[in-house]
């Protein structure tokens, strides 16, 4: 059950407490696409997610896109905000999360994961044993194939809710 914790729960990208992670020697942040930088239905890349991945960068991160959306789309982004990407990654699946790490050469303990969905990016990072942190959806709208994982993250978070493992809105880092 704990494998659907997140390590850190915030409301949004915006209130990460990234110098915490950087002390607790964070080095690459991977952060999830769709309703986690950008609504899944938006097609214009946010401005002020590419300040806030420039500040991140200066602050000695490696920032990387890490999206199971489709290649055009991933791209799009990843080139506006000018970082690099891997699409299509099939997450919960290790299978992605193990190329990006061997590709940029970090080690589980020093990345994190941030992203929207308890079945995808927390289950996968927790998988890999990544720091984990879980972000309120950017809109309510999904593509097909979430609202598919969204039925069962609402299961998923009945159950940890009952067994207060974790609530909707009760934020920690
Ligand atoms: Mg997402």
């Amino acid at each position: 059950m704990e494998k659907y914790v997140p390590d850190i729960y915030q409301k949004s990208i915006y209130t990460v407490d990234y110098s915490k992670l950087y002390s607790n020697g964070i080095r690459c942040l991977l952060f999830d696409l769709d309703n986690t930088v950008v609504a899944s239905k938006e097609s214009n890349p946010p401005e002020k997610a590419k300040d806030l991945f420039i500040s991140l960068k200066q602050k000695g991160f490696k920032v990387i896109i890490l999206s199971n959306s489709p290649k055009s789309r991933v791209r799009k982004f990843a080139d506006f905000f000018e970082v690099p990407c891997y699409h299509f990654a099939l997450k919960p699946l290790s299978f992605k999360f193990k190329k990006v790490l061997s590709d940029n050469h970090f080690l589980p303990r020093e990345t994190a994961i941030i992203g929207d969905q308890i079945m995808t990016d927390v289950l996968g990072g927790n998988k890999m044993d990544i720091t984990t942190i879980l972000v309120n959806p950017v809109s309510e709208s999904d593509v097909v194939f979430t609202k598919f994982n969204r039925f069962f993250e609402k299961r998923k978070l009945k159950q940890l809710e009952e067994r207060e493992l974790f609530s909707r809105g009760n934020y920690y880092d």
